[in-house]
């Protein structure tokens, strides 16, 4: 019997501290994260397959006239998609499939995949969020300026996701994080075989008498 995979979606605004906690989430059970590809030149510590594929704008584009993306945005200047064959392929093999991706991409998978969870993540104040991209020195003010005013954006449409999570203490939001998808699990919604075959068993049980 195969277990159906969720595609679960994770947003959060930049410094929130998303890719840590996607991290400490795959060792917690039985997920798989979607690379994405981006325009976006790598940092220093990123590797090509690793974190993202780092692609031309001609061959993001031709990705786009191919249908090869489930959903794609720009975002601060740069593309970044979801790659389509990686994601319908994991989800069919029963995988909880991650998606790390922007809200304007969240809410375009969403439309094409009714069941997928969205799951927003957050530091608990603005000071925060603030401090921690100023800490990890990965990009100039003028790009942190610019990230800051998408978030402010994107607080905006917040209540679009089916859970928000503080990312204060990163072991317990993975741990959040995982609660949230074992109960989806078990949501009725999901159960169709269990429901099938339950039925089943019944008509065997009760032959000639329904
Ligand atoms: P960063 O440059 O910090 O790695 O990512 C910038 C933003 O792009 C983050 O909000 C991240 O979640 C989002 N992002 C990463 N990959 C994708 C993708 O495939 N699609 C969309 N729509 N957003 C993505």
């Amino acid at each position: 019997m195969n277990k159906k995979g969720i595609l679960i979606i994770i947003s959060g605004f930049s410094g929130a501290g998303k890719g840590s906690v996607v991290k400490e989430l795959l060792s917690k059970g039985d997920y798989i994260l979607s690379i994405s590809s981006t325009t976006r030149a790598p940092r220093e510590y990123e590797e090509h397959g690793r974190e993202y594929f780092f692609d031309t704008r001609d061959d993001f584009e031709s990705m786009i006239d191919n249908n090869e993306l489930i959903e794609w945005a720009s975002y601060c200047d740069n593309y970044y998609g979801t790659p389509r064959k990686f994601v319908e392929n994991n989800l069919e093999q029963g995988k909880n499939v991650i998606l790390e991706i922007e809200m304007q991409g969240a809410l375009d998978v969403k439309a094409q995949y009714d069941d997928a969870v969205l799951i927003f993540i957050t530091a608990p104040s603005v000071a925060e969020l603030k401090a921690r991209l100023e800490k990890r020195g990965t990009e100039s003010s003028d790009i942190i300026n610019k990230r800051l005013k998408r978030s402010y954006e994107e607080a905006e449409v917040i209540n679009k996701y089916d859970y928000i999570v503080v990312n204060d203490d990163l072991q317990k939001c993975a741990n959040d994080i995982n609660t949230i998808i074992n109960a989806e699990h078990k949501r009725a919604n999901r159960s169709g075989e269990l429901k099938d075959r339950l039925k089943d068993e019944f008509a065997e049980l009760l032959k000639g008498e329904i």
